[in-house]
């Protein structure tokens, strides 16, 4: 960055709070995606102000942005893959004010996540959005993704809670998108566009979220399966019997490989599946439809069932369930490769033997598990992409798989988003005309696209 340029942002946001450090820039040079891009300066903005001031700058100078949260992205969406700056939001984190008439939350972009979710406890209401990463996100970068979590089976993903976003353009104008009323219908719903538009339409500044009072009681069930099918099954069946549980989350036999030792249960021999399922509202509905899931669980071949006894013992069971990610490593593989997929509910049974078969057909170990109540998985491909022969059968592996979620009425993702990664396969995805009118929508907001340039 040429130092004229560089001292004028150092003016905007003091020294504390701009960097061309290259320790610095090589931490902001990441995110959970495994890519890296060096930016050339970092920005870490404390109020609206400096954001506006950092915008027309850059604007004018041309320089691309790239506005970033806590960088747990799993597609390189916060990176610098040309050399700019990082806006990094995470200084901008006060929650501003829950109100308990209107069900609301309002917040600063930086803040993360469960504090948000912790905040509005107190007050006895729900913020249900729990992405996998709640102890370390922030609230905009889940709307920038769109994110979804486990509870999105019965409550929905972080679009269902965006009631009105203030964003920042490229030109440092200031625009107050969607409404502060639990109705709304004037004009284009500008907040729902900006869901899900990690961070090429605009900075998300502030954020105002719709709650739900907290459900009186939660059952938790634990439930091991002969096999994946059987599990899927199991899953499946709840809806149809009227069940509608807050989530279902599966694990397959080598993610239980993985976690097995932090379960506080044993598994019983020849486990293949685990699902893990909640249902939530007054006691005694609870109570029965815990039941309920147990016994379609059980007729669908469970081997082992368990009903946590209290709030401690489910926590133990979401402990196992979320360390599952960084687990994953200690398998020994040199890669990872994350897919995101999603496919209709009902097509989840054949979409797990379409991976079976993936697996056997590329010769390459398939781990999966996610959030199955929606359809969705988190499909990991482990190996040594340093060996071309192996690199070249995950990469077939990939479009393979990609291929058969789409012939299934799916997605090639749920929740992650696009970035870098799944940049090639949108175009299988999204016809010509859908992208043509999403290019249209990045020009008017972006007319000199200085917005994390090149992703979507
Ligand atoms: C262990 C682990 C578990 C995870 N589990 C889940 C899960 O269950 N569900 C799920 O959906 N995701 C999950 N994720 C992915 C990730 O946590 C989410 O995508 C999350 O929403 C990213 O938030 P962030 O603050 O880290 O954003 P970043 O990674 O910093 O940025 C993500 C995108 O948002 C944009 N962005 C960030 N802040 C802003 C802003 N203020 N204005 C405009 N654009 C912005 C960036 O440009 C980028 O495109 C998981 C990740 C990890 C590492």
């Amino acid at each position: 960055m040429k130092r004229s340029l560089a001292r004028q942002f150092t003016k905007i946001l003091g020294r504390e709070n701009f960097s061309l450090d290259p320790c610095d820039l090589r931490t902001y040079s990441y995110d959970a995606s495994g890519l890296s891009f060096m930016p050339e300066a970092v920005a870490l903005p404390t109020d609206l102000e400096q954001v506006v001031r950092v915008m027309k700058l850059a604007n004018s100078a041309g320089i691309p942005v790239y506005p970033r949260g806590a960088g747990t992205g799993t597609t390189g969406g916060a990176l610098a893959e040309i050399p700019g700056l990082v806006l990094c939001l995470s200084r901008m984190n006060r929650i501003l004010s829950v109100n308990t008439a209107n069900l609301t939350v309002e917040a600063e972009p930086g803040a993360i996540t469960g504090s948000i979710q912790a905040h509005v406890e107190k007050s006895g209401l729900l913020y249900p959005p729990d992405p996998a990463s709640l102890g370390f996100c922030t609230i905009g970068g889940n709307v920038a993704t769109g994110a979804g979590g486990a509870r999105a089976v019965k409550y929905g993903v972080t679009r269902d809670y965006v009631m009105s976003l203030q964003i920042v353009l490229p030109g440092g104008k200031v625009v107050e998108t969607g409404t502060r009323t639990a109705k709304g219908v004037v004009g284009y719903n500008l907040a729902r566009l900006m869901v899900g538009s990690e961070g090429t339409l605009g900075v998300i500044t502030r954020v105002l979220l719709r709650l739900v009072p907290a459900p009186k009681a939660v059952g938790t069930l634990l439930a091991f399966f002969p096999g994946p099918s059987e599990a899927c099954k199991g899953l499946v069946s709840l809806f149809t019997r009227g069940v509608l549980p807050r989530c279902v989350e599966l694990l397959d036999r080598l993610s239980l490989e993985c976690v097995k030792d932090s379960l506080p249960v044993s598994m019983p021999r020849g486990t293949r599946a685990m699902l893990l399922a909640e249902v939530d509202g007054s006691l005694p509905a609870v109570r029965e439809e815990t039941q309920e899931m147990a016994s379609v669980f059980q007729a669908a071949g469970a081997s082992g069932l368990h009903v946590a006894e209290s709030p401690e013992q489910a926590a133990r069971f979401w402990k196992a369930r979320r360390s599952l990610s960084p687990a994953i490593r200690r398998l020994g593989y040199p890669d990872k490769v994350s897919e995101d997929i999603c496919v209709p509910r009902d097509a989840l049974p054949e979409m797990m033997r379409r991976l079976e078969d993936a697996g056997r057909r590329f010769d390459i170990t398939i781990l999966s598990f996610g959030h199955a109540g929606d359809g969705n998985l988190h499909v990991n491909l482990l190996t040594d992409l340093g060996q071309p022969e192996l690199k070249r059968h995950c990469h077939e592996a990939v479009d393979w798989i990609m291929e058969q979620t789409l012939s299934l009425g799916g997605t090639v993702s749920g929740e992650h988003g696009t970035g870098i990664t799944k940049r090639p396969y949108l175009s299988m995805e999204l016809g010509a005309d859908a992208i043509g009118l999403m290019k249209g929508i990045k020009g008017v907001f972006d007319p000199r696209g200085i917005l994390n340039p090149g992703k979507l």
